[in-house]
């Protein structure tokens, strides 16, 4: 039986910087909302979050995990809602309660898998910002990685009792660089050590927050010093959001009241459709405002409900490829996305899942449509911060794990076999660096295979490969940061020991111009012969198209069954690269000649002639060496800006803009990733510490001839 109504459901993240507080608010949050009974601070290394052994130690979330948690409006409560008879409290809860299910993002660009994959899967977001210093380059990144995802939002200014603190300040870096439509819903009264409680424009209240955990709120008149200002602030929020509905603009222009009510659905309507932010503030650490923050994701984030026109639930037929839409609703048949693999140390295997339409029952049979396989539903559990509870079934907008699923990886479809349908993608970015990981020992050996296939079942971006040359493993990701991370854990939760190489740069090749060639692989001496005869066309295709076999065969000049052993042949060649042994990519292969011999003619024939002929074309066709660029931005005091662009201009760096804040310049630049290895220690020392940087991949392109040529000769 379904518990809550799905439009008492809200599907959140909580996104933002390193450090803005975002474990400290889903402390409060789960502490508030009575799933935990006690708050874990960070510095204590408690965080309920926090599960995962290495996260406590950096500091840094780095898993998404889905949590369930409960929220009543504060403002649904009645005074004596404590001393309520069960069967009263119980009958205001079942009115006002709802569900909120919590995915964690993390705020690290190095794992961008994580942040995407938990943007598809939620409907809504809470950013939240470090009071002092308002917007940070990586919330810039999350946020226009959130508009791609069409992410409802509110911001929450955390951290106003901190030295420094600047409501304003950090609201119009909110404004000018995220989003010229947030408005201000809430002021602080006083700052920093003064910062006593929060002034509410829409119900002009102000609030207090008394007892241990500030779980008491006191309501009270805004006081007298900022009456004037919240009046101001008050008529600038009603004109921002009348303008964003035809009949209050009217209202608004006549000069007639616009009711609480009115303001507040208006406001959730244009908050749902991108066309407001509101910004809300408080102070997780102090406990102050985090409650008021969750009624706001209440009353103006969106339900799963909201989201039918902004968000359809679209997907294909795997088969026919013909569009499905469907609706949130149990009675739909069964779609859901599988968004994270994760290993729990006593349940095994989790594979979290979102619920987008119909009911996924424990026990059921459903079909991986991106795979084609089909997987039993084992146990069903939902998470609380860090419990589990088991249940019989999870409904259209749930979010939960399935226990022990065998063939599903992350971004697959589960859905009904009856009707099949494979939801949008998780599109994954490319690994971009690798190195060389070999094990201590010999029992470390059997291990590391293990270790890394699991944890490349759980994150996409990390890849696993041999060297054909040396039979060593290599690694794959997306910075030396992700990498690091993935040693660490193979060490602690498989207990494997191994040494690394330095890191390397994932090279591709490819070509530049068109070319054709022949490749014969004819044998007939004694015995049966082997015969093999293709012409192949290779011509370079548009970045990012990877490879394209093309079959120009006709009248049976080559049988049709051999067709499939000269793209394997091709395929075989592409793995090794002609340059430098890397990858080829973005090329069309196209087969358009050849012969046959009646006797002597074999799949393995085909193969090598296809791999000869592919690779005499393709030496022809001007091959190239790629390489990732990065996107960077610097962050550094205007007294380095010399050092610093300098030291970029030396690196091959594009520097496509330089901007001020105040007292620091930024600066917008591209690099290739080569070029940036232990970057992070030498921005440190160039800037005596002050200077920070953010980097993620950005595109694939040719390297500069001297370089190829170092890069040929192993020198690079
Ligand atoms: P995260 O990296 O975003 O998860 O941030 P954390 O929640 O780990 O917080 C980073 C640091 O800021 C920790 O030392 C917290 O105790 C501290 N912090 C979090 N919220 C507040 C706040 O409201 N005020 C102050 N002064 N410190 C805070």
């Amino acid at each position: 039986m379904r518990q809550y109504p799905l439009e008492k459901y809200r599907n959140i993240g909580i996104i933002a910087h390193i450090d803005a507080g975002k474990t400290t608010v889903s402390e409060r949050v789960l502490f508030y909302t009575g799933v935990s009974h006690k708050i874990g601070e960070v510095h204590e290394g408690e965080a309920i979050m926090d599960w995962m052994e290495q996260e406590k130690e950096r500091g840094i979330t780095i898993t998404a995990a889905a949590t369930t948690c409960f929220w009543m409006p504060t403002y649904r409560r009645p005074q004596n809602y404590a001393d309520l008879t069960r069967t009263d409290a119980e009958e205001i809860k079942k009115k006002y309660e709802h569900r909120i299910n919590i995915i964690d993002t993390p705020g690290h660009i190095d794992f961008t898998v994580e942040v995407q994959r938990s943007l598809r899967v939620l409907d809504a977001a809470v950013v939240i910002f470090d009071g002092v210093a308002g917007v940070e380059p990586q919330s810039e990144t999350v946020w226009h990685q959130a508009d791609k995802f069409k992410v409802p939002r509110i911001c929450f200014i955390n951290k106003l009792d901190r030295i420094g603190a600047n409501f304003e300040k950090s609201f119009l870096s909110i404004q000018e660089r995220l989003n010229p439509n947030a408005i201000v819903v809430q002021i602080p009264i006083g700052l920093e050590a003064n910062f006593e409680g929060i002034i509410d424009l829409l119900a002009m209240k102000a609030f207090y927050f008394e007892g241990d955990r500030g779980e008491k709120i006191i309501e009270k008149e805004i006081p007298n010093e900022l009456k004037v200002q919240s009046e101001k602030l008050k008529v600038l929020l009603i004109e921002k959001i009348s303008e964003t509905d035809e009949k209050l603009t009217q209202k608004y222009l006549e000069g007639k009241e616009i009711s609480f009510e009115e303001l507040k659905q208006a406001m959730r309507k244009a908050t749902i459709n991108s066309q407001l932010v509101p910004v809300f503030c408080g102070s997780a650490l102090k406990n102050k405002g985090v409650q008021l923050m969750l009624d706001a994701v209440l009353d103006y984030l969106p339900s799963p409900l909201d989201l039918k026109e902004i968000k359809p639930i679209e997907g294909a037929h795997p088969k026919t490829e013909e569009k499905i839409n469907r609706q949130p609703a149990d009675n739909e048949p069964l779609a859901a996305l599988a968004f994270k693999i994760a290993t729990d140390p006593y349940v095994g295997s989790l594979t979290f899942v979102r619920v987008y339409s119909g009911v996924l029952k424990r026990g059921s049979y459903v079909l991986n449509s991106s795979k084609g396989n089909q997987e039993r539903i084992g146990r069903i559990v939902r998470m609380h911060a860090n419990q589990r509870e088991e249940v019989e079934e999870m409904y259209a907008g749930d979010l939960g794990a399935a226990v022990g699923l065998k063939g599903t990886s992350t971004g697959d479809t589960l859905c009904d076999p009856g009707n099949p349908i494979v939801l949008e993608k998780i599109i994954f970015p490319e690994p971009v660096i690798s190195v060389r990981i070999e094990p201590k020992t010999k029992a470390d050996q059997e291990k590391l295979g293990f270790a890394l296939h699991r944890l490349s079942e759980e994150d996409p971006t990390f890849r696993i490969s041999g060297d054909p040359d040396t039979g060593e493993t290599i690694i794959s990701g997306m910075g030396e940061l992700h990498l690091e991370i993935i040693i660490d854990r193979a060490k602690r939760e498989f207990g494997v020991e191994a040494d690394i190489g330095r890191p390397q740069v994932a090279y591709k090749e490819t070509v530049n111009a068109e070319s054709e060639a022949e490749g014969r692989y004819i044998k007939q001496s004694g015995g049966r012969g082997q015969y093999g005869h293709v012409w192949l066309n290779v011509k370079s295709l548009e970045r990012g198209k990877g490879f394209v076999f093309v079959n120009k065969i006709k009248g049976g000049i080559i049988p049709q069954e051999f067709i499939p052993a000269v793209e394997k042949g091709v395929k075989e060649a592409l793995s090794k690269g002609i340059l430098a042994g890397y990858p080829i990519v973005d090329i069309e292969v196209k087969l358009y000649d050849g012969s046959f011999h009646e006797v002597d003619s074999s799949e393995i024939a085909f193969k090598i002639a296809g791999a000869m002929a592919f690779l005499e074309a393709a030496k022809r066709a001007k091959p190239v060496i790629l390489e990732p660029v990065m996107k960077i931005q610097v962050i550094a005091p205007l007294e380095f800006l010399g050092d610093v662009t300098g030291d970029l201009n030396a690196k091959r760096g594009r520097i496509e803009n330089i901007s001020d804040r105040v007292n620091i310049k930024v600066i917008d630049v591209k690099v290739s990733l080569a070029e940036m290895f232990g970057y992070a220690t030498k921005l440190r020392s160039m800037t005596q510490g002050r200077g920070t940087f953010t980097m993620e991949f950005d595109h694939y392109e040719e390297v500069p001839s001297n370089i190829a040529q170092l890069i040929i000769e192993g020198k690079k």
